[in-house]
C-alpha cells in the first residue's frame, strides 16, 4: 500500500510535498468525494444558491468501484464540497463502505442534518473527522450570510454538542471553522473561539469569506456594496500545485484535479472510463497541470476566481487557530 496513514492529518502532511512544480504525487493522499449537487441550505457566497439544476447525485455503484481501487493505496476519503454531503442518500452505506476498507474519512458539513440516529452511527462507524463549517463571529452574521433563522443556527449548535457528548475516545475528531469579512467585529474573535470550543478540539477563524464567484460567475457585481464591503484586489501572479496532489470526483462521475472548481472546464475524465490511477496519469491530467503549475489562472474560470488569486488585506492576516490539550 502507497499511504499507511494512522492519522487523517497524514494525508494533508503528505500533500506538502508536491507544492513545487512538476512534483506529482503517484496517487493522491487524499480523494474528494461531492456525492451530490445540492444544499440545504442558500448561502450568499456560495455557488450552489444561484444555480437550478435537476436533483442528482453519485450512482453508489460508481462509488464503490472508486472507494475499491482506492483503499489499495490507502488515501483519505475526504466528503466535502460546495454542496452538502449528509443530502446524500447512501451517506450511512458510504460512510460504512468507506470505513469497511479500513480508511480514514472526514466529512464536512453545514451540521443542520444530523439526527441522533446519524450521530451514533458516525460514532459506531468511527468516522476520523468532522468540520463544522459557519460563517461570521456572531449569530446575526451566520444568519445574514448563511440566509437561515434563528432556530436553524440553534439546531446546528444543538446538532454538534451533542455529538460532542455522545462521541467515544474523542472520535470523530471535531472543528468548528468560520471565515469573516469586513462587516465581522474582529475584536470578537476571542470570543468566538472560547464559547465554541466548548464542544470541539479546534476553532478555527480562517480569514474570508469569498464572493469573487457571485460577482463574476453569476454577474452582480452589487454584492458589495449590498454587503457594505471592498472588493478585494487581485495579486500580481501566483502558481498552484494543488493538481498535483489533488483528485475531486464529482456526482456526475466527472473527474477533476481541485475540490475547488464549480465549472466542468477542467474535467479530465470521468469515473466510469478508466481506472483512477490511469485518470491520474493520463495526458489530459499532465497538460492541465502544467498549465495551472506555471500560474496561467486566467486558462480556467474557476482559477480565475480562486481565493488564491486575491488578497484580503488583513483578514487574510487573522486567521487563528484553537487546539485543546
Ligand atoms: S481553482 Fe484555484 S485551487 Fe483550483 S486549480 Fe485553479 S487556481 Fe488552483
Amino acid at each position: 500500500m502507497l499511504y499507511n496513514f494512522s492519522h487523517f492529518s497524514d494525508a494533508y502532511i503528505e500533500s506538502r510535498k508536491y507544492l513545487k512544480e512538476n512534483i506529482i504525487a503517484k496517487f493522491p493522499p487524499y480523494i474528494t468525494f461531492q456525492l451530490v449537487n445540492r444544499c440545504n441550505f442558500r448561502c450568499i457566497m456560495c455557488p450552489v444558491s444561484y444555480i437550478k439544476s435537476n436533483t442528482n447525485e453519485l450512482d453508489f455503484n460508481l462509488f464503490k468501484k472508486a472507494v475499491d481501487e482506492i483503499a489499495k493505496y490507502g488515501s483519505l476519503i475526504r466528503f466535502i464540497g460546495y454542496e452538502e454531503p449528509l443530502l446524500y442518500s447512501n451517506i450511512k452505506e458510504a460512510i460504512s463502505y468507506v470505513k469497511s476498507k479500513g480508511l480514514k474519512l472526514h466529512i464536512t458539513t453545514n451540521g443542520s442534518l444530523l439526527s441522533d440516529e446519524l450521530i451514533n452511527f458516525i460514532i459506531d462507524k468511527k468516522v476520523d473527522s468532522i468540520v463544522f463549517s459557519f460563517q461570521g463571529l456572531s449569530q446575526n452574521e451566520y444568519m445574514t450570510i448563511r440566509n437561515v433563522n434563528a432556530t436553524k443556527y440553534k439546531k446546528v449548535l444543538n446538532n454538534i454538542q451533542n455529538l460532542y457528548k455522545k462521541r467515544v475516545d474523542t472520535v470523530p475528531f471535531m472543528k468548528i471553522t468560520t471565515t469573516i469579512t469586513k462587516r465581522d467585529n474582529l475584536n470578537s474573535k476571542d470570543e468566538f473561539i472560547k464559547s465554541h470550543s466548548k464542544y470541539s478540539d479546534e476553532v478555527q477563524i480562517t480569514g474570508f469569506t469569498h464572493f469573487i464567484h457571485i460577482d463574476e460567475f453569476f454577474k452582480k457585481p452589487k454584492i458589495w456594496s449590498e454587503l457594505n464591503i471592498e472588493k478585494p484586489t487581485q495579486k500580481e501572479s501566483v502558481k498552484c500545485f494543488l493538481p498535483n496532489y489533488e483528485m475531486l470526483i464529482k456526482h456526475s462521475g466527472d473527474i477533476i484535479q481541485c475540490c475547488g472548481a464549480f465549472s466542468d472546464e477542467m474535467r479530465i475524465a470521468n469515473i466510469k472510463d478508466s481506472s483512477l490511477y490511469d485518470i491520474w496519469h493520463s495526458k489530459k491530467a499532465d497538460k492541465i497541470r502544467k498549465i495551472i503549475n506555471s500560474g496561467n489562472l486566467t486558462c480556467f474560470s474557476d482559477c480565475k476566481v480562486c481565493p488564491i488569486r486575491y488578497s484580503y488585506d488583513e483578514i487574510e492576516n487573522s486567521v487563528s487557530d484553537m487546539i485543546k490539550n
